[in-house]
């Protein structure tokens, strides 16, 4: 049997690199193309395997057309983890835009413009757990098809969505979107960020390590023929789960960093508007991926593995107020309460007066793990409901539908939303998926779908989760 050829996007990433390994390991049965900048830091890292193994590299750019086109020529799958992610993509909402959204634009016109290649080319697109947005206690539990409220000044988020609306209502036949949840590479400085500051707490993470999130992905390429057509919650599984709090303990006592009331004060982390969750529909895709290999503990062990021991001496006898002012450096939500920055102040405490409420590590407790996943999904799938169905989801959400019949979740139908906007989508896109109004939801050219609290005033199932 022939080889199939797969292109894979972003092997210079975290997920596209292990992706690259296990695509490697596989040799004997497909070809790997890989499309990359010609960095000088892609040339030095990936210019030795071309040519080897399979390996075929195409060296240009996701925003050119030609490149793309001349990437897809001829292959048999395409994987496409890159992108531009946080903080750039926060930083230039515009490149990151160009990049993650004109990027898979292209991607999926080249597949068009191959023989047969909207009937045969499967497409995997990686979204991202950030557009959910804040899932903090009571909503925890995230399932594919819950309302997309991205946090405030998240655009990494925003331009996930805007991609992944092209990627569902694309035409391809065989397509599917996954939902990266946090990747944790074994590298313990990259722990050492201002992000440590802008997650709550008492936030709930459903982890993956970079290895199982590679394995994932190349396994699409032999998955079965009812897992496309679909949007996935990707992360490693139930073994995963973690408080923010319970996991910050464990990795600055296992790095002999002590214990981290002696290095932080309560009051530098933002008490709201971050993302993450836990995935209460998670083993979906590791049905069809058999994914979940790494648990929590092989990943602290990856990380603890990752440590350099100079390190390890240096941080167990360095006076922990050191550390601590240096950490402080770090925080980011001091900085914007310092310098008055409501914009930011507001969208990840609340309010001034809610941050100056925050108590010392003393006070009330921190709402820690032990929650339960409720019995059964709340989300009607699209497939599995009829024109009642739809007429209840619209409803729902505030708006109406004027379908007279309902067939084909893939057809798109015309709604209004309950500020008056008409648009057309598919019942994929918006019961399957979670999107609703185009106008009412924030895009990196209109951003004023971020007031949420005034848009739930016309969206109850948007209400219920604020
Ligand atoms: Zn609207």
């Amino acid at each position: 049997m022939a080889k199939r050829t797969i292109l894979l996007t972003g092997a210079s990433g975290s997920m596209g690199g292990e992706a690259f390994l296990e695509l490697q390991r596989r040799s004997d049965s497909v070809k790997t193309r890989l499309l990359l900048r010609p960095s000088k830091v892609n040339k030095k890292q990936f210019a030795p395997y071309d040519g080897k193994n399979g390996v075929e590299i195409v060296w240009g750019d996701l925003t050119n057309e030609n490149d793309v086109k001349r990437a897809v020529e001829g292959v048999d799958v395409v994987l496409h983890p890159a992108a531009m992610i946080s903080p750039e993509a926060d930083r230039y909402p515009a490149a990151a835009r160009k990049i993650n959204v004109g990027g898979t634009l292209n991607i999926i016109a080249a597949i068009k413009a191959q023989p047969g290649g909207a009937e045969n080319i499967p497409l995997v697109y990686v979204g991202s757990v950030a557009q959910y947005g804040d899932r903090l206690p009571p909503h925890e539990w995230i399932n594919v098809g819950d309302p997309l409220k991205p946090s405030v000044h998240d655009y990494y988020a925003l331009t996930k969505m805007e991609a992944e609306t092209a990627v569902i209502e694309s035409g391809l036949k065989y397509w599917a979107s996954m939902r990266q949840t946090f990747i944790a590479i074994p590298n313990t400085l990259s722990l050492l960020d201002p992000i440590l500051f802008h997650q709550p707490l008492d936030q709930r993470i459903e982890l993956i390590t970079s290895r199982d999130a590679g394995y994932g992905l190349v396994q699409t390429i032999d998955a079965p023929e009812e897992f496309w057509g679909n949007v996935y919650n990707m992360s490693g599984g139930p073994s995963c789960r973690v408080t923010y709090i319970d996991y910050m303990e464990t990795v600055f006592s296992m790095l002999g960093l002590g214990n981290h009331t002696q290095l932080f004060d309560r009051n530098w982390f933002a008490l709201q508007n971050f993302h993450c969750g836990y995935y209460q529909d998670s083993h979906v895709l590791d049905s069809h991926l058999g994914h979940f290999r790494d648990s929590l503990e092989d990943q602290l062990k990856q990380l603890n593995d990752s440590f350099p021991r100079w390190m390890r001496l240096g941080g167990s006898i360095c006076p922990k107020p050191l550390i601590k002012a240096y950490m402080k450096r770090m925080a980011e939500p001091l900085q914007w309460i310092h310098e008055g920055d409501d914009a930011y102040v507001d969208a990840f405490f609340g309010s001034r007066a809610a941050w100056e409420a925050i108590p010392s590590w003393d006070g009330a407790p921190i709402k820690g793990a032990g929650s339960e996943a409720p019995a059964g999904s709340p989300v009607v799938r699209p497939e599995d409901t009829d024109l009642a169905g739809v007429m209840a989801f619209a409803a729902a959400r505030g708006g109406t539908c004027t379908a007279q019949s309902y067939a084909d979740p893939t057809q798109k139908l015309n709604w209004t939303c309950g500020a008056g906007h008409r648009f057309e989508a598919s019942p994929n896109l918006l019961m399957g998926a979670g999107y609703w109004c185009p106008t009412c939801t924030p895009s990196v050219e209109d951003t004023s779908g971020w007031s949420y609290p005034s848009h739930s005033v016309h969206d109850p199932l948007l209400a219920s989760f604020l």
